[in-house]
Order: C-alpha cells, then sequence, then structure tokens
C-alpha cells in the first residue's frame, strides 16, 4: 500500500455521515459558570435583596435549558419547513447536555446549500430571537425582581445563540457548518456524498467479513497484534464509522493489514479475509475517484489492488465475496471479459443480499465497457435501490460519452 492512495481518500474523511447538530459541552460548562456568576451579581444590584436576588439568579439559570431545548426546536422546525429528512431528535436537556436534530439530507437535493445554511441558522436564530422577546417583555415590567430575570434569561439566550454562531472545531458546531455550506457548497455537498458511499462500502465490507472473524474479540488494536484475524477485526471496527481518523491512519492501517496478509504465517484462510477487506475497500474508492472525480489512481496502485486480489481468489475461488473482490481488481485493470466472466453466475436466493447488489454493480459496469447497456440496465435494476451512490457510479460510467479510463496511464519518460 502506498501513502499515494491518500490523495484520494483525504476528502472523504471531512464529513459525518449524518449531521447531527449538537450544543458543544465544554462551552455550555463555561458558560453556565459564567452565567450563575453574572445572575447572582446583576440580581443583587437590581432587586437590592439576598433572597430577591437568589430567586432571580435561579430562574436564570433555569431559563438555560429552556433556550436549549428551544434551540434544538428552530434546527428541527426549519428541516421540516425546508423538507429536509430527519433521522432523529434528542432533546434531554434534564439528563445531560446531549441535544441533537439529525437530519440525513440528498445530496442532490435542489438548493441544499442554501437549505443548510438555513437549518443550521436556525437553532442560533431561534435563540436570538427569544432574547429579543425577553428583552422586549422587560421593559413593560415594573417589579425590579421580574426584570432582573427576564433581562438575566434574555441574557442566556443571546449568549447561547451567538456562541453557536461563532464556529468552532468541532464538526458539529453550527457556525462551521454554517461556513462551509455557505462559502464551499459544492466541496461541502461532494464531501456528503462522499460519506453516503463510505457507508455502503462499510455495509459490503461487513457482510464479506461476518462470520470470519469473532466480534468478542474485538478491541486490541492493530499494531498491538500479530492474530491476523483480530488485526482485521480491529481494523473494520475502526473504521466502520469513517470520520473520526485521517485518510493517513487508514492507509498505515492498510499497509500493516496488506503486510500480514501476504506473510508466510498467515494462514490461507485469514490472508484471503483481508484481501478481500483491503481490495474491496480501496477497490471502491477508486472507482469513485475516476468515475465521479474524473481523477484515476495510477496504474501502480491497481496492481498493488490485483496482487491482493489474487490471494484472495486462488484461497476461495468459489466464494462470492472472493469473485466480487477480483472482479473489481480485472474492471479497475481494464479487463471487463475478466470481471464479467467472475460474476455470470449470482444467486440472489443463496448470496448475500448485500453482496449480490454490489456484484451486480460491478457486472453492470463490465456490461459498459463491453458496449452491453440494455443489460447493463437489466443489472442496476436486478441490483434494486440499497446501493444508492454505487448505482450513480455505475450510471456515470454509463452515461460517460468516451467510457472513462480507470487508471491513470503511467507518465512517458522524455528522450
Ligand atoms: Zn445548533
Amino acid at each position: 500500500m502506498r501513502r499515494a492512495y491518500g490523495k484520494y481518500l483525504g476528502l472523504y474523511f471531512v464529513q459525518p455521515y449524518y449531521l447531527p447538530v449538537t450544543s458543544p459541552r465544554r462551552r455550555l460548562v463555561a458558560a453556565s459558570i459564567l452565567l450563575l456568576l453574572e445572575a447572582v451579581a446583576f440580581a443583587l444590584l437590581v432587586t437590592e435583596s439576598v433572597t430577591g436576588a437568589l430567586a432571580a439568579a435561579g430562574f436564570t439559570c433555569v431559563s438555560l435549558w429552556a433556550h436549549l431545548v428551544l434551540h434544538e426546536f428552530g434546527h428541527l422546525i426549519v428541516a421540516k419547513l425546508l423538507r429536509l429528512p430527519v433521522i432523529a431528535v434528542r432533546i434531554a436537556p434534564f439528563t445531560g447536555w446531549r441535544n441533537e436534530v439529525w437530519i440525513r439530507p440528498a445530496p442532490s437535493a435542489t438548493a441544499l446549500p442554501l437549505r443548510m445554511v438555513l437549518f443550521y441558522l436556525g437553532g442560533p436564530m431561534t435563540n436570538l430571537l427569544t432574547a429579543a422577546v425577553l428583552g422586549t417583555a422587560t421593559a413593560s415590567t415594573s417589579t425590579p425582581l421580574t426584570r432582573a430575570a427576564l433581562l438575566g434569561a434574555a441574557l442566556v439566550a443571546a449568549l447561547l445563540g451567538m456562541a453557536n454562531l461563532i464556529p468552532g472545531k468541532s464538526p458539529r458546531s453550527d457556525g462551521r457548518n454554517l461556513l462551509r455550506w455557505l462559502f464551499a457548497p459544492t466541496a461541502t455537498r461532494a464531501a456528503l456524498q462522499a460519506g453516503y458511499y463510505q457507508e455502503e462500502v462499510t455495509r459490503t465490507l461487513q457482510t464479506i467479513a461476518r462470520g470470519k472473524v469473532g466480534d468478542h474479540r474485538l478491541g486490541n488494536p492493530v499494531r498491538d497484534g500479530n492474530d491476523p484475524r483480530l488485526a482485521l477485526a480491529a481494523f473494520q471496527q475502526r473504521w466502520s464509522t469513517g470520520h473520526t481518523q485521517s485518510a493517513a491512519d487508514l492507509i498505515a492501517d492498510a499497509e500493516r493489514l496488506a503486510a500480514l496478509a501476504r506473510a508466510d504465517s498467515t494462514d490461507p484462510a485469514a490472508a484471503a479475509a483481508i484481501a478481500q477487506v483491503l481490495t474491496v475497500q480501496f477497490g471502491l474508492w477508486y472507482l469513485y475517484a475516476a468515475a465521479v472525480n474524473g481523477s484515476p489512481v495510477e496504474h501502480q496502485e491497481v496492481l498493488e489492488i490485483s496482487e491482493l486480489a489474487q490471494l484472495a481468489f486462488h484461497a476461495q475461488p468459489h466464494m462470492l465475496s472472493a469473485r466480487v473482490a477480483m472482479s473489481l481488481a480485472h474492471l479497475l485493470n481494464q479487463q471487463p471479459k475478466h470481471a464479467r466472466s467472475l460474476l455470470l453466475d449470482i444467486r440472489p436466493s443463496v448470496d448475500p443480499p448485500d453482496l449480490f447488489s454490489v456484484a451486480f454493480l460491478l457486472r453492470a459496469i463490465a456490461e459498459c465497457y463491453l458496449g452491453n447497456h440494455a443489460d447493463a440496465d437489466t443489472l442496476i435494476r436486478a441490483a434494486g435501490g440499497d446501493y444508492q451512490q454505487l448505482t450513480q457510479v455505475v450510471t456515470a460510467i454509463q452515461a460517460a460519452h468516451a467510457v472513462r479510463p480507470l487508471f491513470a496511464p503511467a507518465p512517458m519518460a522524455d528522450t
């Protein structure tokens, strides 16, 4: 495995697949302490009585919870109004700090950047609006105690709204996400789509590895052990979420695994399992890089993938997972006939559903390259709708006027 992989994979680790909207915990704790001090001091000043001051301060602090709930409601209402699909809403201000609205927009949705900006604005704007309403209400009250309490609550709302608008380091920061959709809509949309694609890759890998490693043995990092199955399980566990580590880490992990697969001491079945996982993980991304991003990988990368795929195929030539891996390598190597011949016998009644969908789609690509577009259409339909992103890769290849190269030609040496 070579470091050059990072060039193709770097983009895909910047965006979580779902888009939870959370109020960052540390900022909230700091805000609460500040708020308490401010509320007591302010209330003492206005009411000039200790009991009154404590009551007003108490109200102000309790209002924080209400503002947190209102914040999430703001996001939720905008999501509903703009028809952004909501996956989950978690509002639990009395049991902890996890307040979330999860949405899952389609990358190709119309006016997505604008809708996303409004969605991220929804929470903070609700807080700022509440602050304005409370501030106005203060003017019409005469008792110092009520005025202190209302002003305190207004201040909390304003602080919460503004704090969430400041772009934070967290991938969940409203301000940060808002700016990304505002100033880099194309890259953000591409990252969202890539995140969904990695979900499909992960699903395929889980199907391939099912039963090959015991889940109860998980937990040890790859670098600590030489048990190949354990190393593979740890690799998959680490990368099943995809967005927490960098592309460089993935490549370093993959290099260690590939070395284990090639080692003489590794038993052939374990080596085959590793080879299948690596071939499918990287092979599907190379396909994406070529078909969607228009940046095919270097031929050297394809040769490395092919070498691993051979390892898997020779150990278990009849298993669909091994045939999928090998045909993927053939496709990338621009040998569609070889790829097709391995995928002629797909049995939906016998093979795992996730795997036969992928197999159908890979065969559809082979048919595209062989000029059999009607067959490709039939195969895309047979694959069902579970692999939307991979299906889009296939249709992108199909729609290209001249069929796209899947690897970049080696640069010619000057004579
Ligand atoms: Zn928010």
